[in-house]
């Protein structure tokens, strides 16, 4: 039978290391605080906060944020970016994207300081993926991949791999942490050829497409874990996946479910990241 890896207990085993870390931080007077830095009013954008809001709620993070009308000059974000920056008893930025059309979102995201950079926007963040150097943070849906397989034990190292997808969101920094486990990892994309074929050859499949129910029985064998990052919203309002989960039930040996997979996962990142900067600001921790 198909084993089914909910987010929820990883969210929660994540939720109770960095509650330990923040009760360390608060003996030393240090109140880990993310600002969330907001240009106009998403719908997508507003649901993630709220959810961000309460996640840091009950780790015991603070919030402060910072909310600029859509129409907003792009000098104007960077004036809040240089804040944030300046703010020592700020630790982590969280910068809702895609950015409004006039504004260049590269050098938005270069004015932030790497160290508070708790999301993996900034090149900093993204070298320190590539070389594990504790610079940045690694873009937290790539790490909840992780996370989530190393929670209920799945072996990486010497396994075989194959993430389809290779954005610098998800694909390609999932890729580098996992080839991190010592596993050997292969990265799909769109031009790859016989793509269920390559599929099959791994042991651990990730699937970041970003195309809701593209893989399915033809593309898994048994014994493989396959983790599903896709959230779509189908025909009926109903959120799923890239992967028709259905199918694959007792014939591959585990999945991650959408939603309540990798999605649940992402923000116990992210305010990990947050009481992280925090040690790694007062010298506790790399
Ligand atoms: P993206 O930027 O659209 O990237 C999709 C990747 O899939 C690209 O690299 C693309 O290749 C590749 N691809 C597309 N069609 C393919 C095909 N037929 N064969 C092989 N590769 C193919 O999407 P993303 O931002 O990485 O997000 C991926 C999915 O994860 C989306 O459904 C998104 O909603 C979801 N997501 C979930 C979370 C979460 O918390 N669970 C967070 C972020 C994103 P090319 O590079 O060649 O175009």
């Amino acid at each position: 039978m198909t084993k089914i890896l909910k987010g929820a207990p990883v969210a929660a085993a994540l939720n109770e290391r960095s509650i330990a870390l923040r009760r360390t931080l608060e003996e030393r007077g240090v109140v880990p605080t993310l600002a969330v830095v907001r240009v106009g009013e998403r719908p997508d954008d507003l649901s993630y906060e709220r959810g961000v809001c309460k996640r840091c709620e009950s780790v015991g993070v603070a919030v402060r944020s910072f909310v600029l009308p859509e129409n907003a000059s792009e000098e104007a974000l960077l004036d809040v970016l240089r804040e944030v920056n300046e703010d020592a008893a700020i630790h982590g930025c969280l910068l809702f994207r895609p950015l409004p059309r006039h504004m260049d979102e590269r050098a938005v995201c270069a004015a932030l300081r790497g160290d508070k950079d708790v999301d993996g926007i900034t090149q900093a963040s993204l070298a320190g993926v590539f070389t594990g150097e504790p610079v940045g943070f690694p873009p937290c849906t790539a790490q909840a991949v992780v996370e989530l397989l190393d929670f209920y034990g799945v072996a990486l190292s010497g396994k075989r791999v194959t993430v389809v997808g290779r954005s610098l969101v998800v694909g390609k920094p999932a890729a580098m942490l996992l080839d991190r486990k010592n596993a050997t990892v292969t990265m799909c994309n769109s031009r790859t050829r016989n793509l269920s074929e390559v599929c099959r050859a791994a042991d651990v499949l990730v699937v970041a497409m970003g195309r809701r129910g593209a893989i399915g029985a033809d593309c898994v064998k048994s014994g493989q874990v396959v983790v599903d990052v896709g959230i779509h919203v189908n025909e009926a309002g109903k959120l799923c996946g890239d992967v028709r989960g259905e199918e694959l039930m007792d014939v591959v040996e585990a999945l991650t479910p959408v939603p309540g997979g990798v999605g649940a996962v992402t923000t116990s990142v992210l305010v990990g990241h947050v009481v992280q900067a925090a040690a790694r600001a007062c010298g506790l921790e790399a």
